[in-house]
């Protein structure tokens, strides 16, 4: 196998992470290396339960806002900027003596300056507990932009999840950020990063059978429709499935279906059986290794591996003997991609369901095996288990949960601002 069609996907792998969130960046001029995107105005429109910050520049900037707890606040990174703004800008009202004080804002004030060399922050304290909502670049025809930090109230439970979510993926991009890879992440190819979905089994092959009479082959491709529908509706990204319709596709199939689509993310769907225990629920997420994180991880990687024998095909060694350097490399980085995405995915699918006690696995799932694809298969639950059964069939359940993946694709693929 080649190695140049390996590494032109990678870059544009890169290229896609970059773009999402940015609007109207490609059509801007870039601006001179010498000086640094300039914040004319900033002002805070706040009504009922939400609020929006609404910077003015002379250039699109991309920006990325998260919560964090303890205070509680919302960050908003950025490239360098320079903020000329009048002093006090964002200090919010002193209190008036003898007077009430006014209820408490979303927005109580908000800070901002530079945070490190080419990296510009905005801290916005929060007077209400409160989620980032959107953040949106605009430009206008006269060559000015505006950048909007949307936020809406939530309750103190709501926030406390969300700001655990955001630490989670902070330490998932710092992974990222390692793979060398990274470096040539820089440039736009203004495409729409790709996902492929793989719901797991189909036609012959139906996979486990559950408590409930559930078939797994059908639950995970209702799921996977639900999914695919909620990618779609952020208008973000662009989604292919590997069947869709009862089907069946080898695992090597599936692999090829991504690759050729040119995946940025490969998302496998399977929900399991346990025989030995019933008490053994929630959601995992796999990666794929040479050595197996423990043994059910490994015997689950071997049944799913047989997909291919129980329709009757021959079981084919896709191992490989590939001992070319730069493809170890790239399998590499596309491991810690992989690795990055199944750690957003544990946290943002925390928020919504039940994980499983060791939510994070690895083993030699054969689907997984894209050199340049950062793939994981994603476990929705157990079929032996009841309340997993009950809950994969309520369609309240299904909008819950892909949900979550959305928001975790989301982390995966949010800009690195000033990078
Ligand atoms: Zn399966």
């Amino acid at each position: 196998m080649s190695i140049l069609p390996v590494l032109t996907r990678l870059i544009a792998i890169r290229c896609a992470l970059a773009v999402c969130l940015a609007v109207g960046l490609a059509s801007s001029p870039p601006a001179a290396a010498d000086q640094v995107p300039v914040v004319r105005t900033a002002h805070v429109d706040e009504a009922g339960q939400g609020a929006r910050l609404h910077f003015e520049l002379n250039a699109p900037v991309q920006a990325v806002a998260f919560v964090m707890a303890g205070p509680n606040r919302v960050i908003v990174d950025l490239p360098e900027v320079n903020f000329r703004l009048p002093p006090r800008t964002g200090q919010g009202e002193a209190p008036v003596k003898g007077k009430k004080a006014p209820p408490a804002r979303i927005v109580a004030s908000f800070r901002f300056g530079l945070f490190a060399p080419g990296k510009s922050r905005v801290v916005i304290d929060l007077g209400r507990p409160a989620l980032v909502q959107k953040v949106t670049t605009l430009t206008t025809a006269d060559g000015s932009s505006a950048l909007l930090i949307e936020l809406k109230e939530t309750d103190a439970a709501g926030f406390a999840i969300a700001a655990r979510a955001a630490a989670s993926d902070a330490l998932a991009r710092d992974l990222m950020a390692d793979a060398p890879a990274q470096l040539a992440a820089r440039g736009a190819d203004g495409q729409r990063p790709m996902i492929v979905i793989d719901p797991g089994h189909g036609g012959i092959d139906t996979g486990a059978l559950g408590k409930r009479n559930v078939i797994e082959k059908d639950v995970v491709f209702e799921f996977s429709r639900e999914f695919k529908s909620s990618l779609e509706k952020t208008g973000r990204y662009r989604v292919t499935m590997t069947r869709n319709s009862d089907v069946f596709v080898p695992l090597a199939a599936r692999v090829k279906i991504a690759r050729d689509a040119g995946a940025d993310l490969f998302i496998s769907i399977h929900a399991d059986t346990i025989s030995d225990t019933t008490g053994v629920s929630g959601a995992t997420v796999y990666t794929v290794s040479d050595k197996a994180s423990d043994n059910q991880a490994a015997k689950l990687a071997e049944k799913e591996n047989l997909a291919d024998a129980a329709a009757g095909l021959e079981g084919v060694d896709d191992s490989g003997d590939v001992s070319d350097i730069l493809f170890d490399l790239t399998r590499r980085e596309t491991r810690t991609y992989s690795h990055a995405f199944a750690r957003m995915l544990v946290s943002h699918w925390g928020a919504a369901g039940q994980l499983n006690k060791n939510p994070h696995r690895s083993a030699g799932f054969r689907v997984l095996k894209a050199p340049d694809v950062p793939s994981v298969l994603l476990e929705l639950g157990y079929l032996s288990n009841e309340k997993d059964s009950a809950a994969l069939m309520k369609s309240e359940w299904r909008t819950q949960a892909a949900n979550a993946m959305v928001r975790a694709v989301d982390a995966f693929f949010q800009p690195r601002p000033g990078g």
